[in-house]
């Protein structure tokens, strides 16, 4: 991070706002700072909380799996050259670039029937792709990073209502974390795609059909499909315009039939089930670093490292500014004294650079007769608003609601 960066370039944000680092020892990994912590927990219990109410059931997977595995999945064949291996002979390994065999191992187990289908696992999978250092960019190309992976596993009738009902649930969201501008792509089968062209057209048919439905506009994409089937992909535009690929999902034959997972039918015969990956935020460190150059250092409350500073006037009252912060914190809020050795002014003026969107000075008056006056980030700077610390704790922890589960 030595070369000149905007202050609006979300690795001098991170500096600044002391969330992380990184270090030669370790390139491309991220060091976390307590407050950066925090930011990327809340989008942890983001990814839970929605994955929860779609009705998935969250796993975790190894990280360390034998070269077979790879094999059969084709990755050590096409993608070996970003994959971390150690080991030699039948030991010979890879650190996973991604949890998709993990997840076939689960449901190859549970031996499903028709009526267990569709199966849905999620996990925030820790992932490590050995980047080319060039390609190297802050938290938005990592070496080891987590994605909010899942898979459904399902029968081909199902595909339509899977995709419908992932999609339909995107744009909420999204909009919690401040990005309404989002458009949609449809890629569709590259010149080596594997599978047959009938089962090809009826994915394809599937995917499109689903966001019809929900009357969603989309880009068609010839030629940009995974070889193993047809994606939908999201692209959240940021207030620069730049655009951001974010959420996918995509339908995948060859996988199942790699691994011959079936599940039996109705009529006793065994299928091969159909897999679709999806994600939200594709990787949790990138969609922080997508995040502060969206907003800058003004996160949305619910997210912002410290929600609230308390600022004393004096020295005479940093007791009693403590006091009102340890309440407040006790409340489930994130709360700083702003009791550094500057001016008042400084203060305030610091705080408010950091993106704290609520303040509360102290002073005599505060404490004589025990009022609290809440300054809100949203309001005109300097513009007192009438806040009562109920209203306070509601303002900061609030967020907009997710539809509900399907
Ligand atoms: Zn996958």
């Amino acid at each position: 991070m030595n070369e000149e960066l905007s202050p609006e370039d979300h690795r001098a944000l991170a500096a600044r706002l002391d969330l992380c680092h990184f270090e030669e020892d370790a390139p491309a990994m991220v060091y976390w700072h307590p407050r950066g912590w925090v930011l990327y927990k809340l989008l942890e219990d983001a990814a839970r909380e929605h994955v929860r109410a779609g009705g998935y059931r969250e796993v975790r997977t190894p990280q360390l799996v034998r070269r077979a595995v790879w094999e059969k999945s084709g990755h050590w064949g096409t993608f070996h050259d970003a994959m971390f291996a150690c080991g030699e002979g039948a030991d010979e390994a890879a650190l996973k670039p991604v949890s998709c065999p993990g997840h076939i191992h689960l449901v190859k187990r549970m031996a499903p029937s028709w009526r267990d289908l569709p199966i849905r696992i999620a996990e925030l999978g820790l992932v490590h792709r050995d980047e080319e250092s060039g390609s190297l960019h802050g938290l938005m190309r990592l070496r080891q990073f987590t994605q909010d992976d899942g898979h459904i596993f399902c029968s081909e009738e199902q595909v339509a209502g899977e995709i419908v009902g992932f999609c339909s649930e995107l744009p909420a969201f999204y909009k919690r974390f401040g990005f309404s501008d989002i458009s949609i792509a449809l890629s569709l089968r590259p010149a080596n795609h594997l599978g047959d062209g009938a089962q090809w057209d009826r994915a394809e048919a599937a995917l499109a059909a689903a966001l019809d439905q929900l009357g969603l506009p989309y880009l068609v994409q010839p030629g940009a499909g995974a070889i193993y089937g047809p994606k939908i992909e999201f692209v959240l535009r940021d207030r620069k315009g730049r655009a951001w690929q974010c959420g996918t999902i995509q339908l995948d034959f060859v996988m199942p039939q790699r691994f011959d997972v079936r599940y039996v039918d109705p009529n006793g015969d065994k299928r091969h089930v159909v897999m679709l990956h999806r994600a939200l935020f594709g990787s949790l460190e990138r969609f922080l670093g997508v995040l502060l150059e969206q907003h800058g250092a003004a996160l949305p409350a619910w997210l912002a490292p410290d929600q609230i500073a308390v600022v004393p006037v004096t020295a005479a009252h940093h007791a009693y500014a403590q006091r009102i912060a340890d309440d407040l914190a006790a409340a489930g809020l994130r709360v700083r004294v702003a009791a550094q050795n500057e001016s008042l002014a400084k203060r305030i003026k610091l705080a408010h650079h950091d993106g704290v969107p609520y303040q509360i000075v102290v002073g005599d008056r505060e404490m004589a007769d025990g009022t609290l006056a809440i300054r809100a980030r949203e309001a005109q700077w300097w513009a007192p608003v009438e806040l009562a610390v109920v209203d306070l704790a509601q303002r900061c922890q609030s967020r907009p609601r997710l539809p509900s589960a399907q």
